[in-house]
């Protein structure tokens, strides 16, 4: 039996114009000797007219965030706290504005603000001593499904793990499509295969079950109407689609893992820093003969958009670096265990994973 025991956001809100509601969704939230809000707003937004409907009361503090130069960082969020707590002292709440970076730095800066030390010490599981202050979600980009995770992943100087507990999931979403409408093409395409893949590898695999399916079937349907066939691409059915596919892909994914795809992404993050989305379609573009189906409809996909995918990646790389990624990728044995089953130690050896690297 598997079990698992997993907390959803609080309140969840959707469609468009919804982002209008914030003040008023805030206003509970504010605390009588401190009611200061915290918004961190992804820097693309900087002097956009976007930035006059945020919100923002005079105690209130916003900061934009650069999420361009790296995924985030222990020691960013360490100083992120830092700041708030000296400039506002401890806050009523937080809210995340931006793509699932931001998503993360939201929960992980409710987390911190609460809890001592360096973020570094909270890297794994339920390793979180307080709960976080008030937090709320609005993503700009849609795929990650970092809106509905239990997850805020972190890169530190040991290791790439987020802060993962109950806690880390978010009191409130906002989902208002009309917010993804200029997302780039290439990033649009990125990051929405990061939630066709999250349902491919939860509902291929030996953890897969009713639950997971169900999310995971209606969020590909959605996912191939977005991406697939006449009526795809950027515009407004579509975003409404996509911001309920990745919302439903990650719910997919909670009840069950995903597997192959994820495992090596994380190799490949780990020694080249490549991004969650693109290092996942680099690497699903290699891996037919794990997923025949999914790869192929990929493939379609790619090929409709005319979207970028690299190859021949490998003949730069050092045999070292091909190794520590396997290693990398190996050590998520929670993927592997649902992709192959209990016995997977039989059937995956180091060498096979750094041929596939070796193919990309
Ligand atoms: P992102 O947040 O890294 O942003 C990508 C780019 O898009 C940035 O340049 C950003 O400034 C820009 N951008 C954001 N909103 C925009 C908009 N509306 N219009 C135009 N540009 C916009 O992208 P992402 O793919 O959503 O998130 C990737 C991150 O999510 C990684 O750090 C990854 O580790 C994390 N992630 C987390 C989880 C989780 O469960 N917590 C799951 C998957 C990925
Ligand atoms: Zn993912």
């Amino acid at each position: 039996m598997m079990f698992k025991n997993f907390k959803n956001v609080d309140k969840c809100t959707f469609g468009r114009g919804t982002f209008n509601k914030l003040d008023e969704i805030l206003a509970p939230h504010r605390k009588a000797d401190n009611p200061a809000m915290i918004f961190l707003v992804d820097n693309y937004f900087a002097g956009k007219p976007f930035t006059q409907r945020v919100p923002a009361q005079a105690h209130d503090m916003v900061l934009f965030i650069d999420v361009d130069p790296h995924e985030p960082t222990t020691e960013q969020i360490d100083a992120l706290r830092d700041k708030i707590l000296a400039e506002k002292g401890l806050p009523s709440g937080v809210v995340g504005i931006g793509g699932g970076s931001i998503m993360d730095i939201a929960k992980a800066v409710s987390l911190m603000l609460t809890n001592e030390g360096s973020s570094q010490l909270y890297q794994g599981l339920n390793l979180i001593k307080k709960e976080g202050v008030y937090h709320v979600g609005v993503p700009t980009i849609s795929g990650t499904g970092a809106e509905v995770s239990m997850t805020a992943v972190l890169t530190g100087p040991e290791k790439k793990l987020g802060l993962k507990c109950d806690w880390t999931v978010f009191n409130q979403i906002v989902l208002d499509p009309e917010l993804i409408a200029e997302v780039p093409r290439n990033q649009w395409f990125y990051t929405g295969m990061d939630t066709y893949i999250h349902c491919v590898e939860s509902m291929t695999g030996h953890l897969k079950n009713t639950f997971s399916e169900a999310y995971g079937y209606k969020a590909l349907d959605l996912c191939r109407e977005v991406y697939l066939g006449e009526g795809s691409g950027q515009k407004p059915d579509n975003d409404d689609k996509l911001m309920v596919a990745s919302y439903f892909g990650g719910l997919s994914l909670s009840y069950s893992e995903v597997g192959v795809c994820h495992a090596l992404s994380y190799g490949l993050s780990y020694v080249f820093g490549t991004r969650h989305c693109f290092a996942n379609c680099i690497i699903f573009d290699q891996l037919a003969d794990y997923y025949p189906e999914g790869v192929r409809e990929f493939k379609q996909m790619v090929k409709h958009h005319d979207i970028f995918i690299p190859k021949n990646l490998s003949k730069e790389w050092t045999d070292a670096q091909v190794d520590k990624m396997a290693d990398v990728a190996l050590a998520l044995t929670h993927m592997w265990n649902h992709a192959m089953g209990p016995d997977w130690k039989d059937k995956v050896t180091k060498q096979q994973i750094k041929d596939l690297y070796y193919r990309m």
